[in-house]
């Protein structure tokens, strides 16, 4: 059998524990047997990030915006026991942050729909694209208690030293107070990757907030998304036959309650926070959401939106095979090398990325899954397989 050849390469970004496991075997049962892989590789396992000195993630990070497209493993994010385990020289940032910040990207989230996993929120039939703004707001406050009655005034000194002063309250006794902002920067990026990722997978956008009540603060939010798309996506909206749709964030709330998917929610940094949990648990499993990061230029980094899934990992190494649901990793790297396909102009590589998504949930469909959907599913799982089994069934249905 000939292998489908690739144009251009991808960054291939390695990664940690279990699911550093399941992505070779991935690759060995599922891709290389297929498809000629071009990758540039880097290895963001814990070790080697800890002996470069992240030196290896910044250039991850340059190589998926030199190629355009990224596929990630999960990576740990280290903290003092991972020291300890890893013999590390120190604490390493978040990988994820870094590259977050490499690419000013905006991160959205999606369930992979089942029909024999129903989600709990019966009326969604399509899925529910998330995306939330990653920077500022309540994520970066300043806050203090004050011990009892006062003046509380918000002071800005401008870099030409000349202050603007407000009154937040003259307060009658203890209490509490907090300082949050935002850039007009990081607003119109977070904007454009929504109506990026919006034309790229064709669906509508919505953006919500709570504008009557926080006039300047909410309405900047309103305003920029507004000005973004009218003078850069409009016209390319209604050839692509989508809407933008803002609405307030109560109604929002409300309609996606009602609504059947199959749109984009963008949401600001605390309403996507608190949104993007409800909506993964709706459909399930961490194992069935997608996960995918896109920048304001239009550079895609694809992963799986669960971690290290550690627990079965100390599992396997004593020598368990575990039924770690593999999906969310298949399908990262079938959404990257559909974009590739898209980039380069090379349906043969986009087709074979199609019919790799279609024949795992089929599988699963047919009533063949791990343990984790086994749980959910109705009717009921006809057989429950390991990770090994799972990802050998969907070779021999690709074959
Ligand atoms: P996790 O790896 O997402 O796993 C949490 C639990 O969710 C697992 O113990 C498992 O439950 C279930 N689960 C997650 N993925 C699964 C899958 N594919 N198949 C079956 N079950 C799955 O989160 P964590 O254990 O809290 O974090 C482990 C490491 O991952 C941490 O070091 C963290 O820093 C890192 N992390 C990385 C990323 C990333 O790179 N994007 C994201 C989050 C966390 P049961 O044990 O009950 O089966
Ligand atoms: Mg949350």
């Amino acid at each position: 059998m000939s292998k489908i050849p690739m144009k251009n390469a991808i960054a291939e970004l390695d990664g940690d524990e279990m699911t550093r496991i399941l992505w070779k075997v991935i690759k060995d049962k599922l891709l290389e047997p297929f498809v000629d892989l071009k990758t540039e590789y880097f290895d963001l396992g814990l070790k080697a990030r800890d002996d470069s000195d992240d030196a290896i993630t910044y250039a991850s990070a340059e190589a998926i915006k030199r190629l355009g497209v990224g596929v990630k493993c999960a990576t740990i994010t280290s903290n003092q026991d991972r020291v300890k385990e890893y013999n590390l020289k120190g604490l390493t940032p978040s990988p994820n942050g870094i590259i977050r910040a490499e690419l000013d990207g905006t991160v959205f989230r999606t369930p992979i729909l089942l029909k024999n996993v129903p989600s709990t929120v019966s009326c969604w039939k399509k899925p529910l694209v998330l995306g939330r703004h990653a920077y500022g707001d309540v994520y970066k406050n300043c806050e203090m208690a004050v011990p009892g009655p006062g003046k509380a005034e918000l002071v800005f000194t401008g870099a030409d030293g000349k202050e603007i002063r407000k009154t937040i309250m003259e307060m009658k006794g203890s209490g509490i107070l907090q300082g949050i902002h935002n850039l007009d920067s990081s607003i119109e990026s977070f904007a454009r990757a929504c109506f990026i990722y919006g034309l790229a997978e064709n669906i509508d956008v919505w953006f919500a907030t709570k504008d009557t009540i926080s006039k300047t603060y909410d309405g900047r939010f309103k305003e920029i998304f507004k000005k973004i798309f009218d003078e850069e996506f409009k016209d390319k909206f209604a050839k692509a036959g989508i809407e933008y749709f803002y609405t307030l964030i109560d109604d929002a709330v409300a309609r996606v309650m009602r609504d059947e998917g199959g749109f984009l929610w963008a949401c600001k940094n605390y309403d996507g926070d608190v949104m993007s949990d409800m909506v993964a648990s709706a459909s399930g499993s961490l194992a069935m959401m997608t996960s995918v990061l896109v920048s304001p230029d239009g550079v895609f980094e694809y992963e799986a939106a669960h971690g290290t899934v550690q627990r079965h990992y100390y599992r396997y190494l004593k020598g368990e095979k575990t039924s770690t649901n593999p999906v969310a990793l298949i399908f990262a790297w079938t959404g990257a090398l559909a974009k590739r396909a898209e980039l380069d102009g090379t349906p043969e590589l986009g087709d074979f990325a199609k019919r790799l998504e279609k024949e795992t949930l089929g599988l699963i469909e047919d009533g063949s899954m791990t343990g984790d959907l086994a749980r959910m599913a109705n009717p009921a799982a006809k057989e429950v397989l390991d990770s090994w089994q799972f990802i050998d069934r969907i070779a021999d249905r690709m074959r």
